[in-house]
């Protein structure tokens, strides 16, 4: 049941973490309009399960007046709201209580803030900043810390554990695995953070794809209105969320033919890199390409 959608309002962003799921650079492109905003947000409301709408990116404040009115819009519609931000513009705390003044007068619900080494190495932080900023004005927020991934400990079947919240998916796979403990891909049958049969949210991107998870798209949301995708969507008729349910990134591979190795340190890394191989033969479904690591000019 579809309660929440995601718009990445635009793939350009301030940094160029290396732990990105979705590659997003000062260079990356694609950035919603106005009217695509209110287009999709007036289908969505046929969603009867659905509650939220967030916006995130990239960076969603690149673009503030269009997120200003994304938030009012969807708030006019009935939905309750969220904003995900790096916090960029947060210099101190009298002057992210002007950046977030607006948001208070909407009822922003949910304001998350990163706040970790990826995005700022200095003692104070924009996101604790931003964070004192938004308790002195009752704005819901939190912060999100995410560390570089590292081995944990070893599971109870002597299987590495790896830790540190980073997934591997996106610009984090070509960045962060290096080091890791790997285990064999024939364990690594099963998706273990997205419900894929029962999707509860999805992001959407300016080029329309609907991501189930980031570069796995269901459809896209010019061509068939959204609302029709989520309704018809199965996952078992999904040429490659079917053999994920099935059996995982082991499963995927398997059905294809895909043959890219034979240890990954989890199901994510091992998935990624499947479907990245498989994308010539999906193009619309494993989509966009610089989800994928391609730059916008082509090159990467
Ligand atoms: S992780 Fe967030 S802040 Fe970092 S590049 Fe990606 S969108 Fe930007
Ligand atoms: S296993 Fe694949 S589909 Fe599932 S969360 Fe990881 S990258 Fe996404």
């Amino acid at each position: 049941m579809l309660t929440g959608i995601h718009f990445l309002l635009t793939y350009t962003c301030t940094w160029e973490c290396d732990h990105c799921f979705l590659f997003c650079s000062p260079r990356a492109e694609g950035t919603f309009t106005l009217a695509r905003l209110r287009e999709t947000l007036d289908d969505a409301r046929k969603i009867p399960s659905l509650e939220w709408v967030y916006f995130e990116g990239g960076e969603p404040t690149l673009y503030y007046p269009l997120l200003v009115e994304g938030v009012r819009l969807a708030r006019e519609r009935g939905f309750r709201t969220g904003v995900v931000t790096n916090a960029y513009w947060a210099a101190g705390v009298e002057d992210a209580k002007l950046w977030l003044a607006p948001f208070v007068e909407l009822g922003l619900e949910d304001l998350s803030l990163s706040d970790d080494a990826f995005h700022h190495d200095g003692e104070v932080t924009p996101g604790s900043v931003a964070l004192a900023a938004a308790r002195s004005l009752g704005l819901p927020a939190c912060a999100i810390c995410i560390e570089r991934p590292v081995m944990e400990r070893t599971g109870e079947r002597g299987e590495p554990v790896v830790g540190g919240g980073s997934m591997l998916r996106g610009r984090a796979v070509e960045k962060l695995t290096d080091g890791l403990p790997t285990r064999p891909a024939g364990e690594l049958t099963s998706c273990p953070h997205e419900d894929l049969e029962h999707p509860a949210r999805v992001h959407l991107d300016p080029f329309g794809h609907v991501h189930l998870c980031q570069g796995l798209s269901l459809g896209n949301f010019l061509q068939t209105p959204l609302s029709v995708l989520v309704s018809s969507y199965d996952a078992a008729e999904h040429p490659v969320c079917g053999p994920l349910v099935r059996g995982g990134p082991d499963a995927l591979a398997k059905e294809y033919g895909v043959d890219i190795g034979d240890r990954f340190v989890d199901e994510c890394h091992y998935c990624y890199l499947v479907r990245k191989a498989l994308r010539e033969r999906f193009p619309d479904l494993l989509t966009p390409p610089q989800v994928y690591g391609r730059e916008p000019n082509g090159k990467g």
